[in-house]
């Protein structure tokens, strides 16, 4: 109770400035990551990243992810403080992702916030990752002020989100079925790639054509939801009718076809609910974010709309702590209070307010 207390008040005085440093803690999913931030500046950012560990299982193995983020979290923390030139005396609060993600991965983070948060005496703030991403375009425009249209396409997560304040978020449109991010991993297992199939497939379709017939859900549809599995179930088609024919696929078209569709499919979702609230900024943010196919079209069609677009770099589009840290800032600066000691990780933590 006296911790609690104490982290309240330490907060509250907290609430007007912009000058303090945040200790930011993300361990979500496969990456562990800390940051220390200031209002929305990044001072340092590592995030040490699991993936070459789960790419021999074609994904993320949640058990794996855990154990390898109790190895490496206190070096990652240590690395940022580093970087960023201050010690832990310098911090005067512990942001950290509560959810959504992998129970045991996010625990890992949480616990290890919680521990250096009492012991310090500073308070902890538990972060949404979802509005985590969405605190990434703030670093890219630090004027940036709601409302704006958020493109979220992730390996959990495909939707439309209307971000009226940073408390006050609506979805417009989300997925039926698979992510984007899941279709990539899918088609890009499917076409024999390697995963994580985002990268991959935007590397292969490099050298392809779009000229693969392929299925767009909800063509005619008035509502701003997706479905991905269709486009992924034609694609396992594709491949299965060349073996029968003896014929062989031409990967790359069918790589080059899928990531044209699937980006065209996302950005016209996307203009079309800035059109329709006569909201005229749009945020991108996940993993997904950092294809160069979808980045193009967002960017033509934002232009030929004439609206405004922030595009953060691919390294704020992945899984980070900086955007854990700022998201934090945010938070602060609107009312919210430090989290208490007894505070759990929610693996499906909606920010749907
Ligand atoms: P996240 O869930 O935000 O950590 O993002 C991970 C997801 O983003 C995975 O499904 C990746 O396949 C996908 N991804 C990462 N880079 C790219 C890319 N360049 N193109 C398409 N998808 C990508
Ligand atoms: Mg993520």
């Amino acid at each position: 109770m006296e911790y609690y207390q104490t982290a309240c008040t330490i907060i509250d005085q907290l609430r007007a400035r912009d000058d303090y440093l945040i200790l930011a803690i993300e361990t979500s999913c496969d990456e562990t990551a800390a940051a220390v931030t200031r209002g929305r500046t990044v001072l340092s950012d590592v995030v040490e990243s699991q993936i070459d560990i789960h790419k021999k299982y074609g994904g993320v193995v949640p058990e794996i992810a855990s154990r390898n983020h109790s190895l490496k979290i206190e070096a990652t923390i240590q690395e940022a403080l580093l970087q960023a030139n201050v010690t832990l005396n310098d911090i005067s609060v512990i942001a950290v992702t509560r959810g959504p993600g992998l129970l045991g991965a996010l625990l890992v983070g949480l616990c290890h916030a919680k521990a250096l948060a009492y012991a310090r005496g500073i308070p902890f703030v538990c972060i949404n990752h979802i509005k985590g991403h969405i605190a990434a375009n703030y670093i890219i425009d630090p004027t940036l002020q709601p409302p704006f249209i958020t493109l979220l396409a992730s390996g959990g997560h495909t939707e439309i989100l209307k971000v009226d304040s940073f408390n006050k978020i609506e979805c417009l449109g989300s997925t039926c079925d698979d992510a984007a991010g899941e279709a990539f991993d899918k088609v890009a297992r499917v076409l024999n790639l390697p995963y994580p199939g985002g990268p991959e497939i935007e590397k292969l379709a490099l050298t392809g054509r779009v000229n693969q017939k392929l299925p767009y859900p909800f063509r005619r549809e008035k509502h701003l939801n997706f479905s991905f599995s269709g486009i992924k179930t034609a694609v396992i088609n594709l491949v299965a009718n060349a073996k029968r024919k003896g014929q062989e696929l031409a990967s790359a078209d069918v790589a080059a076809s899928f990531q044209a569709l699937v980006a065209n499919i996302l950005t016209r979702n996307t203009i079309e609910a800035a059109k329709r609230t006569g909201i005229n900024t749009v945020a991108l943010a996940g993993g997904v974010g950092a294809n160069s196919e979808l980045r193009r079209a967002l960017e033509h069609s934002c232009a030929e709309n004439q609206f405004k677009l922030i595009l953060p770099p691919k390294r704020f589009c992945t899984d980070n702590a900086s955007m854990i840290g700022v998201a934090c800032f945010e938070e602060i600066k609107i009312g919210i209070v430090p989290s208490g000691l007894e505070v759990d990780a929610d693996p499906s933590l909606s920010c749907i307010i």
